[in-house]
């Protein structure tokens, strides 16, 4: 449609036709850097990707009785992606970027949580706490669970949060300890904390599991 415009030789309309000229050219570089992105950038990636999770996996198809989606509406489907794409590149560039940081700053606050420490959350199963900084060792328990004669049965540590002693909270089978009751120091017990060394109170622990079940 923009082509159309025609530059008469002695213009008596030389705004409208430059503006013209303008518009066409904007136009034409924003398709440009659409069609750019989309090839050099994540868009065709994106395409693909959603096509595939269209196309479903033909054993996950086979399973789920799903009738398989014909290859030629997908190529439709994903030609329209692409075209819609390009179009709204700005759109689709910026959501990337953010997703992109998003990523970036959870992996950031997941380094800086190992960094800063471990918890009974972070560990599976048992082993054992070495501390960085004055090299005492324990064994110790954070979750396992199992099977006895009478039933289920659970073994769950904590930390005394006053003397920074390690207790296993047993529950199910013979015992009936409901993990109520306070530290023998009369500290309270705890889950959701850093760990400390129960020797000189540092926070840097480290946790190595030797069997999870
Ligand atoms: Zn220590
Ligand atoms: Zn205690």
């Amino acid at each position: 449609m923009l082509v159309s415009y025609r530059c008469a030789p002695t213009a008596q309309l030389p705004k409208f036709c430059e503006s013209g000229v303008v518009i066409a050219f904007t136009v034409g570089a924003y398709l440009f850097a659409g069609v750019a992105t989309f090839f050099l950038g994540p868009g065709r990636r994106y395409v693909s990707e959603r096509v595939q999770t269209a196309r479903g996996h033909p054993v996950a198809n086979a399973i789920t009785g799903r009738e398989p989606v014909s290859e030629r509406r997908l190529t439709a489907f994903g030609l329209t992606l692409s075209l819609v794409l390009i179009l709204i590149w700005p759109i689709f560039l910026i959501s990337k970027f953010q997703d992109r940081k998003r990523e970036r700053r959870e992996l950031a606050n997941w380094e800086e949580r190992v960094r800063s420490g471990i918890e009974f959350t972070m560990m599976g199963g048992a082993g054992s706490v070495q501390c960085q900084d004055c090299s005492y060792e324990e064994e110790i328990v954070s979750f396992t669970h199992g099977y006895s004669d009478t039933g289920p049965t659970s073994e769950t540590g904590v930390q005394c949060l006053a003397c920074g002693k390690f207790t296993t909270i047993s529950e199910g089978g013979d015992n009936d300890d409901d993990g109520t009751a306070p530290c023998e120091c009369g500290g309270t017990l705890s889950r959701d904390h850093e760990l400390f060394c129960p020797k000189c109170r540092s926070k840097n622990l480290k946790y190595r599991m030797s069997y999870i079940t």
